[in-house]
């Protein structure tokens, strides 16, 4: 009895050794964890494991079951089996596809905004693309805040995203003004001058015509350079001033030209003479052979007078004092003034001068102050007492606005004609005149003009009287 229990003990210790044997569990490890974790997309790599059994290896009859969807988000089970002595062992790893990606949102237009004040914002729009959820446009949430909206987004796995348009409210743009008609404008004394019109157009505040604010004003009855000014200021304050010069100057001259010489130029210097201008100009007219006109006032030294005289030019005579204020005062007065210049030079040369400039012109209105009527009187006076008096039709500005030789060369050139005889008005005391000489006479003489001095047989060159 004793003997049966003791094999029966040992029989089963044996079959307890061999089922503990077949039947024990064989080992898995896993590199990387029993969970992993795949970004969506992402392609499964086996990161590697060993499969062991009482020490020895088994690793290479393991066979892996793989059902991982890379497409969707999910957990998938990857399953390793392994037969040992007809026995099969498995374990699992868990993959988990997930979606770490976040969402895009692009804007249209510009990111940061400059709009006029005074103005909304209008949305121009946005997108938003995630790459598991696709197109989540609709989902975006807008927030505003100060001068910030705030587009924001979350994917289906929670992922996300915000983008911020900034909008900047101000106006640095001046206005603009434009000006009908020309920002240059010339017109003849005594004519009328009609604001030809202008516009203001605002980026911001678009037509701000009526804010214009206009400066100046323009004398037609007084030769001379006006300047209009135009201001406009815009609702930010920008600022913006154009400029319109309107230039009065005097009326053409109609001459007689059927008794005239065709292409001659006179030249005709006034209110000499001047120490330092009249013997330069007296130089050049010797170096160059030609002969002028000098007008004369009882300014300056005599020999000057005598030199004119001398080098062949005519004396001719412009009043004594060449004040409009004695000499315009009455018909004596003006008889008074000139026979003291008259005297001057028949002192210096011997000759009584007959040939006559009225101060300002016979077509001046500068009379009307101190005699009305006067230069109606005189023109013709002088005329019955035996004089000829000279005007002029081309005027050098040297007296008035024009201070450049340059400028005082264009202007005489500018109306020199072929077509008639040229009477320059311009001014022995001027520097600019003195330095304008020598290129005039070079332009007259390479472009055909004669240059001669008047006499009494030139035909009188007159303006229409004004007074
Ligand atoms: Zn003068």
């Amino acid at each position: 009895m004793k003997k049966y229990v003791i094999l029966i003990v040992i029989i089963s210790s044996i079959l307890i050794a061999l089922a503990f044997f077949f039947f024990a569990p064989a080992k898995f490890e896993f590199k990387k964890g029993k969970t992993i974790e795949l970004n969506y997309g992402e392609k499964y790599k086996e990161p590697g494991f060993k499969v062991t059994k009482f020490g020895k290896d088994y690793t290479e009859k393991v066979k892996i079951e793989n059902k991982i969807n890379f497409k969707k988000i999910g957990e998938y089970e990857i399953i390793y089996k392994v037969k040992i002595n007809g026995i099969t062992f498995k374990d699992k790893r868990i993959v988990k596809v997930i979606d770490k990606e976040k969402p895009i949102i692009t804007l249209n237009g510009e990111k940061n905004i400059t709009i006029c004040p005074q103005t909304e914002y209008k949305e121009e729009g946005y997108k938003a693309v995630d790459d598991y959820d696709k197109d989540i446009t609709s989902k975006v949430k807008t927030t505003k805040q100060d001068n910030k909206i705030i587009y924001y987004v979350k994917d289906s796995s929670g992922n996300k995203s915000q983008i911020i348009r900034t909008i900047t409210k101000e106006d640095k743009t001046a206005p603009n003004i434009t000006l009908s008609g020309n920002k240059a404008i010339t017109l003849y004394l005594g004519s009328t001058w009609k604001e030809s019109g202008y516009k203001a157009i605002d980026n911001c505040d678009n037509d701000i015509t009526s804010n214009v604010v206009i400066s100046g004003s323009v004398n037609t009855n007084k030769i001379g350079s006006y300047k209009i000014t135009y201001t406009v200021k815009d609702k930010s304050g920008n600022q913006t001033i154009v400029e319109r010069i309107v230039k009065i100057i005097n009326k053409p001259i109609s001459t007689n030209s059927s008794s005239t010489k065709k292409g001659v130029i006179y030249l005709t210097f006034d209110d000499g003479p001047n120490e330092g201008t009249t013997n330069i100009i007296l130089d050049i007219l010797k170096e160059e052979g030609v002969k002028a006109t000098f007008f004369v006032t009882n300014k300056g030294p005599d020999y000057l007078i005598k030199r004119e005289y001398n080098e062949g030019h005519t004396v001719a005579l412009h009043t004594a004092s060449h004040n409009y204020a004695t000499v315009y005062k009455s018909v004596n007065d003006y008889y008074n003034d000139l026979f003291k210049v008259q005297d001057r030079v028949k002192r210096i040369t011997g000759q009584t001068s007959k040939i006559i400039r009225f101060p300002g012109g016979s077509s001046n209105t500068i009379s009307k102050r101190y005699s009305k009527g006067i230069m109606t009187t005189l023109t013709k006076d002088v005329v019955n007492k035996g004089y000829k008096y000279y005007d002029w039709n081309i005027d050098s500005d040297d007296a008035g606005s024009t201070t450049t030789s340059t400028g005082v060369y264009n202007n005489v050139i500018k109306y020199l004609s072929k077509n008639r005889s040229n009477m320059i008005l311009m001014h022995d005391i001027k520097p600019h005149t003195r330095d304008a000489l020598k290129n005039i006479i070079r332009y007259g003489k390479n472009n055909g003009y004669t240059f001669e001095k008047i006499t009494m047989s030139t035909p009188m060159i007159t303006h229409g009287v004004n007074n």
